[in-house]
């Protein structure tokens, strides 16, 4: 039997309607949360990241405000940048676009963000706080794919977990929120033996690797539910045939883009699987989605402790 597909674009949706909703009340109460997106340069990928950030704020109710660094920016403007969204109450979440220039010392801007105002959950606090299951910020895409688990009823408690990827972003926070949910948790990466192995022993296997197609079904057990985390552009003729033959509606996509996007999960994988996330239109849609909670959980916690914080 084909596999569910798990549908993130819906689940996105209706979490942004729970924001929108959230938004309103907040802000009827005299709380509008608001986030601020530092973009540096022009990076065509981080523009596209960011105009899609700043449009569903809008479509929230959010306030959001985005700053242009130029392309030229040093680590100390940037950071004088980030201490002035630090200081101001409106502005609950502050965003730093990645990559920065190569000028600029990353690790040392995003270690300036206040904590509380991290919703993209990289700061070693909120790492911190997910590690001793305090209430924090949680990475967004990791966060979104607990809510893909939870909002299809997929189990996790007692479950046995497997990850593809170790990456700060993606496999660490993942392995965190897996294990606070009381999964059996294994963490594979780069350098572990008889990975198709290890992964066959998946109830639920996700994949964060930036492999097109690597996971194949001989790393999935019949019945499982796969997470694909991964998003890679491919543009060769030859690659497009070894994953969508016969897939008219990729074909069509394909001749006109020139490309299309795949996942790190093999689409022959949904024929043993029990439940797959699609690429496009899984995992992805919910990041952003997330960042719009995040920032309203950052408004919650910093500004109105009378509000509980779910
Ligand atoms: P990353 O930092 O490059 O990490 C990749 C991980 O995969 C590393 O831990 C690496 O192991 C492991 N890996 C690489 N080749 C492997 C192999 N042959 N066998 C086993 N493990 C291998 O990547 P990332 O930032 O986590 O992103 C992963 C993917 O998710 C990318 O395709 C990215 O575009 C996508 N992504 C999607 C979203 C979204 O919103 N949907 C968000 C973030 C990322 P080592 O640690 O040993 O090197």
């Amino acid at each position: 039997m084909p596999a569910t597909i798990l549908d993130g674009t819906k689940i996105a949706s209706e979490i942004r309607a729970e924001v929108a909703a959230e938004v309103k009340s907040l802000a009827s109460a005299g709380l509008r949360p608001g986030l601020a997106v530092v973009l540096v340069g022009h990076n065509p990928a981080s523009e596209i990241y960011v105009r899609g950030k700043v449009k569903s704020s809008e479509e929230v109710g959010l306030y959001s405000e985005k700053h242009a660094p130029a392309e030229t920016a040093s680590t100390d403007e940037l950071l004088a940048l980030v201490e002035d969204l630090n200081r101001r109450d409106e502005i609950d979440g502050i965003l730093v676009q990645l990559p920065l220039p190569p000028q600029v010392d990353s690790k040392k801007v995003l270690m300036a963000v206040d904590p509380a105002k991290d919703v993209d959950g990289f700061h070693p606090m909120n790492v911190g706080l997910l590690s001793t299951q305090r209430p924090g910020l949680v990475p967004c895409t990791p966060g979104g794919v607990m809510e893909i688990l939870r909002r299809s009823k997929i189990p996790v408690a007692g479950q046995e977990a497997v990850l593809v990827g170790r990456s700060d972003i993606v496999g660490k926070p993942m392995a965190m929120l897996l294990l606070n949910a009381n999964a059996t948790v294994t963490v594979c990466h780069s350098k572990t033996h008889d990975l198709s192995g290890v992964c066959r022993r998946a109830d639920i296997l996700v994949a964060a690797i930036g492999r097109a197609g690597m996971i194949t079904r001989d790393f999935v057990k019949p019945g499982a539910a796969v997470i694909d985390v991964g998003m890679n552009k491919v543009t060769d003729r030859a690659d497009f045939e070894r994953f969508f033959k016969g897939d008219e509606k990729r074909e069509q996509a394909f001749a006109k883009n020139g490309s299309t996007l795949v996942g790190d999960v093999h689409p022959e994988v949904a024929e043993v699987a029990g439940a797959i996330t699609p690429v496009p239109g899984g995992v992805g849609p919910l990041t952003i989605a997330m960042l719009m909670s995040n920032t309203v959980r950052a408004a919650k916690l910093r500004r109105a402790a009378a509000v509980p914080v779910g």
